[in-house]
């Protein structure tokens, strides 16, 4: 054999073993096997600088050594390819076997669930829905429903201001926050005078308060509004009833209380029998049998006129009523606050 066939030979296995990567195994064919300059082409070239008669046993030789590098080389491109594979595998392994992960879909707020079930209890009775600002002006929230300024009433609303303008009629140009959906009231009957009316008006109100359990700064209310020619207090208890009735299940059993409204005369307050002990007693009724339904009463005859309509010829009847209290009730949440405190373990349970 010849010297420098061994040497290259020994090198360029030595070298092989240590290549680790298809980059590095490019590198070594390069070197070695490569047409252009490699190492094993350059051995063969020498076969011309040699007397004739060796060159058949060099020849040979350079062949076997050729072989044997080649051979080499295949082996480890193989070896490297299958750890590649490997690796792939290995790192990206997908376990089937593990549970799905269910994706997270959105649902409706708790609120809106219980408006939209009440806009269908009140369809049902012929109420349209009536949408009405969330910024009103004096007038509309207070003067306009029989609240004059400086009126004692209107300490029954604490009240966030938006602007109070310094005009010789503060009524017309303080704008607020409304403290309840009544403003709406106002609006529709100018809408609509003198056609006859039957809407809910529903909608978020806001009151300067203390936050507490039983009530938050921000709440959502409903009112309705019935105007026409003899309306009386029995159809407002026979549409009260039907309400409970249909909200609450169980007899409907309905009680009237006397109350005052600066906005209804006479005004009531409606309780329901409570469904839960039927009028036995319990935690939810605080032990008195009758769940609060709404506030109501017969719109007073300023309101009517202020609306348009002339009290002698028509009239009619208003309630209202918080709208979280229905599903603070069936569901025993105690606290007003988790409804706009944003909290997904609260409202995710009413998906
Ligand atoms: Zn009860």
């Amino acid at each position: 054999m010849y010297e420098n066939l061994i040497k290259l030979q020994t090198d360029a296995l030595a070298e092989l073993t240590a290549v680790a990567d298809a980059e590095a195994l490019e590198a070594w064919r390069v070197r070695y096997l490569s047409r252009k300059g490699g190492a094993l082409g350059e051995a063969v070239k020498t076969l011309s600088t040699l007397p004739r008669e060796e060159r058949p046993a060099y020849g040979q030789a350079a062949n076997e050594v050729k072989a044997v590098v080649e051979a080499a080389f295949a082996a480890r491109q193989e070896a490297l390819r299958a750890a590649a594979l490997e690796a792939e595998l290995t790192g990206s392994a997908i376990d089937v076997t593990l549970p799905g992960r269910a994706p997270s879909l959105g649902h409706l707020h708790i609120t809106t669930q219980a408006l939209r079930q009440l806009y269908a209890i009140f369809a049902e009775m012929g109420f349209q829905v009536y949408d009405a600002p969330d910024v009103e002006t004096d007038d509309y929230n207070f003067g306009l429903l029989n609240i004059p300024p400086y009126h004692p009433a209107r300490d029954m609303w604490d009240t966030f201001w938006v602007s109070q303008d310094a005009t010789p009629d503060p009524g017309q140009r303080a704008l607020l926050l409304r403290t309840h959906t009544s403003p709406g009231q106002i609006r529709v009957m100018r809408e609509r005078c003198p056609e006859p009316i039957r809407v809910v008006l529903p909608g978020k109100c806001y009151r300067y308060e203390q936050i507490s359990v039983r009530s938050e700064h921000q709440f959502y209310q409903m009112e309705g509004l019935a105007v026409g020619k003899n309306i009386r207090l029995t159809d407002l208890i026979g549409t009260l009833h039907e309400f409970a009735h249909k909200l609450y299940g169980g007899t409907g059993k309905l009680r009237v209380r006397g109350s005052y409204f600066p906005f209804t005369e006479p005004s009531i307050e409606a309780d329901v029998e409570c469904v839960l002990c039927r009028g036995k007693g319990c935690a939810v009724c605080k032990y008195t049998g009758w769940l609060e339904v709404a506030g109501a009463g017969m719109v007073h005859p300023v309101v009517l006129r202020n609306g348009g309509y002339d009290p002698d010829v028509y009239s009619g009847f208003a309630f209202g009523f918080g709208v979280e209290r229905p599903s603070m009730l069936k569901y025993s949440i105690h606290d007003i606050r988790y409804y706009y405190g944003n909290d997904l373990r609260f409202l995710g349970q009413f998906g």
